[in-house]
Formats: C-alpha cells, sequence, structure tokens
C-alpha cells in the first residue's frame, strides 16, 4: 500500500482522574464511534492524572484487548492543564480530540468534527449550548470569566468553550512549543490562531462519579488564565502607580512649600510627611518598571 493510501490517524485524548466509574462506559461509547468511522484509524490516548482509585488498572486492563489503546501514567496529579500537555507530547494522529472521561463531552459529536477538519479547518471546538447538571453560580462565574477575559485582549476569546474540541497536527505543534506549568490551555488555542470552526452542543451532565473541580481551582485557573494570557492588569496597575505617585508628589512640594512660607504647625510633621510621601512615590513606581519591560 502507497503511504499516501494509509488511513488518518484520530487521537482521542482523554485526561482521568479517579475516574474508575465511566471508564468502561466511556470505551463503549468511544467503539461504537469508531467502529462506524471506518475511514480513519483510531488511537484512545488516556492521561491517568495520578488517579488514587483503580482507573490505572481498568486503562490497563482494557489495552490488554485492544491495541489502539495507549496511555500516559503521571507520577502525581498535576491538574487536567499540565494532563493534557503531557499527552499533546505523546500522541501519534494526524489530528487530535480532546474529551473528558465523564462523557459531558459526547464522542457522538465526533463525526461532524471530523468533516470539518476534512473541509480544511484547523481547529474545531465544539460550543456549550446549554449545561445540564451545573450549578447556577458555576455557570455565571463561567459567563463572567470569559468576558472578563475577553475586555482585556485583543485576541478573540472563544466563549463557553471547554477542551471539547478537534485540532489538526499544526496546532498540536504550536502549543507542544508553550511549555508554561501555570497552563491556560483554552487560550493558548486562541492564542495560536489556524482556521476555526464552532460547532454548538449540549452538555451532558456527568455519566457517573463527582466533579473534580471546586472553587478554589476555579479560581487558580482564572488567575492563571488572565494573567498568563495578558499584561493588561500590570498595565492598569502602573497606571494606578503613576497616578497615585504623582499625587503624592505634588502633595509633598505642597507641604514643603508650605512649610517654608508659613512656618511648621507641628513640629516634625512636614519632614515626616514628605519622607512617606518619597517613599510612597518609590514604590508606587514599581509597576511601572515592568510595564517598561520589553515584551
Ligand atoms: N481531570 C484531570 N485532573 C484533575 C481534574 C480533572 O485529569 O486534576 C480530568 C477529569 O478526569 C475529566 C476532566 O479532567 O476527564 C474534567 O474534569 P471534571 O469533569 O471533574 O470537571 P468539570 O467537567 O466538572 O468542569
Ligand atoms: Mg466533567
Amino acid at each position: 500500500m502507497d503511504i499516501n493510501d494509509r488511513k488518518k490517524l484520530v487521537t482521542i485524548l482523554i485526561p482521568a482522574y479517579n475516574e474508575h466509574e465511566v471508564i468502561a462506559l466511556l470505551y463503549e461509547r468511544l467503539t461504537r464511534l469508531m467502529d462506524e468511522q471506518l475511514n480513519y484509524d483510531f488511537e484512545i490516548l488516556f492521561v491517568n492524572d495520578g488517579s488514587k482509585d483503580d482507573t490505572l488498572e481498568l486503562i490497563k486492563t482494557l489495552r490488554q484487548n485492544d491495541d489502539r489503546i495507549n496511555y500516559v501514567n503521571l507520577s502525581r496529579n498535576y491538574g487536567k492543564e499540565i494532563a493534557m500537555i503531557a499527552g499533546f507530547d505523546y500522541l501519534k494522529g494526524d489530528c487530535l480530540v480532546i474529551i473528558d472521561a465523564d462523557l459531558q463531552d459526547p464522542p457522538e459529536l465526533i463525526p461532524e468534527m471530523l468533516k470539518y477538519w476534512e473541509e480544511g479547518y484547523d481547529d474545531v471546538y465544539a460550543k456549550r449550548k446549554s449545561r445540564k447538571g451545573e450549578s447556577f453560580i458555576k455557570k455565571l462565574t463561567s459567563w463572567g470569566f470569559y468576558r472578563t477575559l475577553q475586555s482585556m485582549t485583543n485576541i478573540e476569546i472563544q466563549k463557553d468553550t471547554g477542551d471539547f474540541r478537534l485540532l489538526d497536527r499544526r496546532c498540536v505543534e504550536a502549543i507542544k512549543k508553550m511549555r508554561e506549568s501555570q497552563r491556560y490551555t483554552k487560550g493558548l488555542y486562541s492564542w495560536i490562531g489556524y482556521k476555526k470552526k464552532e460547532i454548538l452542543y449540549d452538555r451532558d451532565p456527568r455519566a457517573a462519579g463527582k466533579t473534580k473541580w471546586n472553587y478554589r481551582k476555579l479560581v487558580n485557573l482564572s488567575i492563571d488564565g488572565i494573567t498568563s494570557f495578558t499584561t493588561s492588569p500590570l498595565r492598569w496597575a502602573a497606571i494606578a502607580g503613576i497616578l497615585t505617585s504623582l499625587c503624592g508628589f505634588i502633595y509633598m512640594l505642597v507641604i514643603i512649600f508650605k512649610t517654608l512660607i508659613f512656618g511648621a504647625d507641628v513640629s516634625g510633621y512636614a519632614s515626616m510627611m514628605v519622607v512617606i510621601l518619597f517613599l510612597r512615590r518609590n514604590s508606587a513606581c514599581i509597576p511601572w518598571t515592568y510595564w517598561r519591560i520589553p515584551r
């Protein structure tokens, strides 16, 4: 067979942390999909993110009977962002589809993604029309976060979109070059550019098990998202620093001239205020110094 005649290989990347309750169900849904898609070869790449249950053993058992399954086993729980980049490093596919283990991202959407990929799109991302089984607060904070991030940058952020997407190999290679440890991968998909296509879907509730997210993780991810993606907060801090330092400097001059012309009301007050205002001025200038570092 000519090398050009080989079927394209699609990697399905699944970060998994304590997901033993859903692995069998997930495998069943994926096999159904793979059996229908005869024009492609598939690789299922699990990244076991330091699970404390028997997720890894279940993956190993599946692999004994199905050589399409591969896995990366992380030495501890690093979080989904790192688990994903570990998967990026090892996947073999011509394209990649990232899905959550808990079947919140329906694998049945993958054929539609493949269709757009064949049409020439590099990043086919699934946007949530609805999110069943998630709390009002989670939906509200997620809504607010995407809008806040967008207001701080000129690069278009895909709103209400998770990691569920198909990426062409060249997107994978671009993302692999970015090795920061405090990652916000959803920002990186936007950052790398390439031809994007949106498809809409209803996000299902978890098939089984519990969410691994809590508000502490969500707040941390939001902060990483904003600070790793845009220097806008630093710029605002610099502007606020310059303005307060200017006010402090003017007030310092006022105190000096008032004391020289009218004399001191309380002894020591003027000199103490001048020292405080002078030091405050220097510290307020610190963000300004960072701002000037070439980006
Ligand atoms: N996950 C992971 N490491 C973690 C937390 C989560 O690999 O530390 C995986 C998890 O197994 C699932 C996906 O990331 O496949 C999404 O996690 P989860 O469903 O808990 O998040 P939610 O959908 O509630 O935002
Ligand atoms: Mg989930």
